[in-house]
C-alpha cells in the first residue's frame, strides 16, 4: 500500500501510517482481486449497537464495502488498522474561498471477512470528540470512507512450540489483538503460547468478556485480566483506592476460571504473570502492546528494562 502526507491523522501515533513500510512478507492475494482497502473507498453501515447492554459509549460497526464482490477482496493482516476519513469544507476569511479538507482517525477491526468485504470495529465514544460525535450521528446505510494500514506487527506461525507471546492491551484496543490472538489459535500446527494480559476500568467494562472466556479453553493461551478503578463502597476498599482481592462486593461478579485482579497491572504482577506461565526460560519472548501511546511507551519501557527477558526488537506497539 503506498501512503502519502494526507493519510496522516496528526495525532502522534506510536506507528505513523507514514513511517511504517509495507510489510515484505504481505501474503498476496491469490484470486487476483483488487484489494478494496488499498486506497479510500465508501463502506456502508449495516449495523451499529452498545456492546455491552448498557454501556452506552462503547459500539460495534458493522461495514461493507459497496465495491462488488467479484472484483475485489479486503485484504487484512491481523494487527492491522482501518483510517476512517470524514470531509468537511473549510471557508478562508481573508478572501471567502473555500476548500475541501479531511478529518481523519484510525480504528482497528476485530473481525472481518474478505470475501464479503465487511469488516466490524469497537469504538470507544470520546466526550466532544470530533469523530466521536460524527460516529454518534451515524445511522444504519449511511456510507463512510475507509482505507487500510499496516504496523510493524507481523506473526509468524511456531510449529515448534519455542514462542512465548505476551500480548498487553488498554481498553477497546483488546480488539487488534484478538485478530491476531484468533489467528494464532485457529491454526492448528502453530504452537506459540499466548499470554494475554487485558486492562479495563471496571468489571463493567471487560469487553469482549464471553470471547476471552472461551479463549480460555485453548492448552497455549491464558488471560489475566487488570481492572484500574475498580471501588466498591467498603471502607477497607475505600481506604485502599480499589476493591482488596478479597472483596465480596468484587469476587461475586467473577465467574468460574476468571483471573480478574482488582487493581492496575504492576511490575510485579507481570513477574508473577511471568512465573506462573513460563516453564521453560528459553522461549523466543515476544510482546505486543495496544492502547494508548503513553501505555504502550510504559508498558514497553517495563518489560525491556525489568528483568522479564524482552529485547527491544522482540516488543512491537500496535
Ligand atoms: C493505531 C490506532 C488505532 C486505534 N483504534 C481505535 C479503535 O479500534 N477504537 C477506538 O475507539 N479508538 C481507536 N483509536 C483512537 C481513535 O483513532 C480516535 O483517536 C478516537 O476515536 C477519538 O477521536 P475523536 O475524533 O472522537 O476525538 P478528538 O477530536 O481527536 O479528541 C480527543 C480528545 O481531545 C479532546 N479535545 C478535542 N478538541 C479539543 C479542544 N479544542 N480542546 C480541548 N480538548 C479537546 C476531546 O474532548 C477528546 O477527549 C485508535 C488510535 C490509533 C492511533
Amino acid at each position: 500500500m503506498e501512503y502519502n502526507e494526507s493519510d496522516c491523522c496528526g495525532n502522534g501515533c506510536v506507528n505513523c501510517i507514514l513511517n511504517v513500510k509495507p510489510k515484505a512478507t504481505v501474503k498476496l492475494n491469490e484470486t487476483g482481486k483488487a484489494n478494496v482497502l488499498s486506497n479510500y473507498r465508501y463502506y456502508r453501515l449495516l449495523s451499529k449497537k452498545e456492546h455491552i447492554w448498557d454501556v452506552s459509549d462503547i459500539l460495534e460497526l458493522h461495514f461493507k464495502s459497496k465495491e462488488s464482490e467479484n472484483d475485489c477482496t479486503l485484504t487484512l493482516t491481523p494487527g492491522d488498522h482501518v483510517m476512517m476519513r470524514v470531509e468537511f469544507i473549510s471557508k478562508q476569511q481573508a478572501d471567502e474561498t473555500t476548500e475541501h479538507k479531511y478529518h481523519l482517525r484510525p480504528y482497528s477491526p476485530y473481525w472481518w471477512n474478505s470475501l464479503k468485504l465487511e469488516f466490524k470495529i469497537l469504538v470507544k465514544l470520546t466526550p466532544q470528540g470530533y469523530m466521536s460525535q460524527y460516529i454518534e450521528r451515524l445511522q444504519e446505510r449511511d456510507e463512510v470512507e475507509f482505507r487500510g494500514f499496516s504496523g510493524l506487527y507481523e506473526h509468524r506461525a511456531d510449529c515448534e512450540g519455542k514462542t512465548y507471546q505476551m500480548i498487553i492491551s488498554q481498553g477497546v484496543a483488546i480488539a487488534p489483538t484478538l485478530a491476531i490472538i484468533e489467528e494464532i489459535l485457529n491454526n492448528e500446527d502453530d504452537m506459540t503460547r499466548i499470554v494475554h494480559v487485558a486492562c479495563f476500568q471496571r468489571v463493567r467494562h471487560i469487553y469482549f468478556r464471553n470471547k476471552l472466556k472461551d479463549l480460555n479453553q485453548y492448552w497455549n493461551y491464558k488471560c489475566f485480566i487488570y481492572l484500574s478503578q475498580q471501588l466498591c463502597e467498603s471502607n477497607e476498599c475505600k481506604q485502599m483506592g480499589h476493591c482488596v482481592d478479597g472483596c465480596l462486593n468484587f469476587r461475586k461478579q467473577l465467574t468460574y476460571k476468571e483471573s480478574i485482579y482488582p487493581y492496575r497491572l504492576t511490575v510485579q504482577s507481570l513477574k508473577q504473570i511471568e512465573s506462573k506461565t513460563m516453564e521453560n526460560k528459553n522461549y523466543n519472548r515476544i510482546a505486543v502492546i495496544a492502547g494508548g501511546s503513553e501505555f504502550q511507551k510504559f508498558y514497553k519501557k517495563i518489560l525491556i528494562n525489568e528483568d522479564l527477558g524482552f529485547v527491544k526488537n522482540n516488543v512491537y506497539l500496535l
